[in-house]
């Protein structure tokens, strides 16, 4: 019979699997091959996983697993778009006949706008694919879900180059992206590298708020 340990260990491998085989598959040793996940995210975070990566912790390998799981049950398919020596890269989750794209998001709460970065990622999605409409589905664990669809729009095509190819020039030249901050930052495994972060302990911030009020009185 597994003790305790050996069983947790045992799960714990599993996740390990699991996240690895339906995570995206970056080529992560080629600078001239940048994935649209990596070039509508964070750029900083992009090339801390390329060259100095943090490893993931278990719980968010598990709250990723339910999107890339869903991911690979639909048709996943990838494509690429070629700009010079360039490559940006894409999945998307459904790609329906000869007319449009869709790509799921999984979140806690249901947004009233689409996010930037997704729409970023779709429409490269809709370049790499040649449609001209796609569909962002957002969707919680508990099944609620919120459309939003946008139309090929070159524009934000060109923001999405432009962040591949600084990037793409960063990691050939070694240096560290500049710090984009956004509200990914709050639970990103390189805060600290970020940002400095010094709590002040309970008993003492009680006498901080004390010296910035007392003049005021
Ligand atoms: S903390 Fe923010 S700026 Fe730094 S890598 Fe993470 S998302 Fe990017």
């Amino acid at each position: 019979m597994l003790g305790g340990r050996d069983l947790r260990k045992t799960i714990e491998k599993n996740i390990d699997k699991l996240h690895e085989d339906l995570s995206v598959k970056i080529d992560k040793k080629n600078p001239d091959r940048i994935h649209a996940i990596e070039a509508a995210g964070c750029t900083r975070f992009a090339y801390y996983e390329r060259r100095d990566p943090v490893p993931t912790d278990t719980a968010s390998k598990i709250s990723g697993l339910i999107g890339s799981a869903m991911r690979h049950s639909l048709s996943n398919a990838r494509g690429e778009y070629k700009v010079d020596s360039l490559s940006l890269e894409v999945n998307a989750d459904l790609v329906m006949g000869d007319e449009f794209v869709v790509r799921f998001e999984i979140v806690q709460t249901l947004p009233e706008v689409p996010h930037p970065r997704h729409l970023l990622y779709l429409n490269a999605c809709l370049f790499a694919f040649n449609k001209d409409e796609g569909f962002l589905i957002y969707m919680t664990a508990e099944g609620k879900t919120v459309e939003f669809s946008m139309t090929k729009n070159n524009r934000m095509f060109e923001e999405i180059i432009r962040r591949a190819r600084v990037l793409s020039t960063l990691l050939k030249d070694n240096k560290v992206p500049i710090v984009e901050p956004s509200e990914l930052c709050l639970n990103c495994k390189y805060y600290e590298r970020c940002y400095a972060r010094k709590q002040v302990k309970d008993e003492s911030s009680g006498f901080i708020l004390e010296e910035i009020f007392k003049n005021k009185k």
